[in-house]
C-alpha cells in the first residue's frame, strides 16, 4: 500500500536553432513536463507527460495535473499502479467528454502511471523493467526524428553514436524523401535498418501513387503513410499493395483500439506512446499481446529524458523483437537528464540494474530551461 503525499509539475522549454519539421507541423522549442509523485515515507517517483502538439500545450497539461489530478491523488492510499490508473480514468470521464480534452487528460495519465511505477520499483529495490517482468536489460534501438532538411547529417551522426537503424521523416515531396532514403541506406548500408515516417502526410491516393516507389529501399517499415483514423478498409487495401510492413500506434489510445489493430492483422509493428495513453499500466499488456500475436512492439516516443527511459524499461519488460525509438535531434532536456544512459553499442542500448528508472534525478542541470507557469 502507498500513500501518495505530494504531486509537484515542471515544464521546460529548450529553444532549437534547427527547427524540428514533420509533415504536419514543426516544432521551434522542445517542451517538456514533468511530475514527481512523492510518498509518506519520502520516496520519490518521475514521470513524463507527452506534450509536443500543440506545441503551445505543455503548461496546459502541467495545470491540468496541478488542478485536477494532484488533488484527487494526495493524502489517498493505494494498493497498486492499475487501480490509481482506473480511478483516474473514471474520476475524468465526464470531464473528458464535456471538454472533449480526451487527449491531454490520458497524456496527464499516462505521466502520472510512469512517476507511479518509479516510486513503487523504487520501494521495492527493483529496476521498472525487471519488476514488470523482464529478463533483459538490453534493448535493440534506433535513431529517430531524422529531418528532410539535415538528412545526410544525422544519418551520419547517428552511426557515429553506434547505430545501425534509423528512421527519416518523410511525406514532404518526393523527390526530396526519395533523395533522401538514397542517401541514408548508402550510410547505413545494406546490413543496417531503414523506416520511414510519413506522419500521416499522405492522402490514401499519394499513398497508394509512392509506396511502389519506395520498394527498392527495403524498408523495415513505413509508419502512418496515412491518417490514423482512416477506415481500416483503406489500411487493408494499402497493406495489400504494400510490400513494405506497416506500423502506426502513436495515435491510437484505449486498450479496444490496440486489440482491434492487432486482431485486425493490418500493421505488422504496432507503436503504443507511454506517455501519451496508458503508461506502464495499460501499454504493458497491450505489448505483451502484440508480442505474443507474432507482430512487433516497437513504442513509440520523442520527448525528454524520462519517458525516453520508461519506453526503454517497457520494451525491455515486453521482450519480444521490438526496438526502441531514440530521437537523436538535439535536445538537452534529454542528453543532460539521462547522459550516457542509454548510449549504444552496435544499436543496443543497455538499462541496468538501478531501481525504479534507474536514474539519479539533476533538475539543476536543467533549470535554465525552466518555464514558469
Ligand atoms: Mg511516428
Amino acid at each position: 500500500m502507498i500513500t501518495l503525499k505530494r504531486v509537484q509539475t515542471f515544464v521546460y522549454r529548450y529553444p532549437l536553432k534547427i527547427p524540428i519539421k514533420t509533415s504536419f507541423g514543426t516544432m521551434n522549442n522542445r517542451p517538456m513536463v514533468l511530475i514527481n509523485i512523492t510518498d509518506s515515507e519520502g520516496t520519490e517517483g518521475w514521470g513524463e507527460i507527452w506534450c509536443n502538439f500543440p506545441n503551445v500545450g505543455a503548461e496546459h497539461r502541467a495545470n491540468l495535473i496541478d488542478s485536477i489530478f494532484a488533488p484527487i491523488l494526495v493524502s489517498r492510499s493505494y494498493e497498486n499502479a492499475s487501480l490509481i490508473f482506473s480511478e483516474l480514468t473514471k474520476a475524468t470521464k465526464v470531464l473528458a467528454i464535456q471538454t472533449g480534452e480526451y487527449g491531454p487528460l490520458a497524456q496527464c495519465i499516462a505521466g502520472i502511471d510512469i512517476a507511479i511505477h518509479d516510486l513503487i520499483a523504487k520501494k521495492k529495490v527493483l529496476p521498472i523493467w525487471k519488476m514488470l517482468g523482464g529478463t533483459n536489460d538490453n534493448v535493440l534501438a534506433y535513431a529517430s526524428g531524422i529531418n528532410p532538411n539535415q538528412a545526410k547529417e544525422m544519418g551520419q551522426k547517428a552511426t557515429s553514436l553506434g547505430f545501425n537503424s534509423l528512421k527519416l521523416k518523410i511525406g514532404f515531396a518526393n523527390d526530396l524523401d526519395l533523395s533522401n532514403l538514397t542517401i541514408l541506406r548508402e550510410i547505413i548500408g545494406d546490413d543496417g535498418h531503414l523506416m520511414a515516417d510519413v506522419n500521416q502526410g499522405w492522402s490514401f491516393k499519394d499513398a497508394v501513387a509512392t509506396i511502389p516507389l519506395l520498394k527498392r529501399f527495403n524498408l523495415d517499415w513505413l509508419e502512418e503513410p496515412i491518417l490514423a483514423n482512416l477506415p481500416s478498409e483503406d489500411w487493408k487495401k494499402l497493406s495489400n499493395i504494400s510490400s513494405i510492413p506497416l506500423a502506426a500506434g502513436e495515435n491510437m489510445m484505449g486498450s479496444n483500439e490496440f486489440k482491434k489493430a492487432i486482431d485486425q492483422r493490418i500493421l505488422s509493428v504496432i507503436q503504443p506512446d507511454l506517455a501519451k495513453w496508458g503508461g506502464f499500466s495499460r501499454c504493458l499488456p497491450i505489448a505483451k499481446k502484440i508480442i505474443s500475436s507474432g507482430l512487433r512492439y516497437c513504442p513509440h516516443y520523442l520527448g525528454g529524458g524520462i519517458g525516453l527511459l520508461a519506453s526503454a524499461h517497457a520494451l525491455a519488460a515486453a521482450g519480444g523483437d521490438g526496438i526502441l525509438e531514440i530521437d537523436i535531434n538535439e535536445n538537452p532536456l534529454r542528453t543532460l537528464l539521462i547522459g550516457q544512459m542509454l548510449d549504444t553499442n552496435n544499436g543496443i542500448a543497455t538499462l541496468g540494474h538501478n531501481p525504479g528508472l534507474g536514474l539519479h534525478i539533476e533538475l539543476e542541470k536543467i533549470e535554465k530551461y525552466k518555464v514558469r507557469y
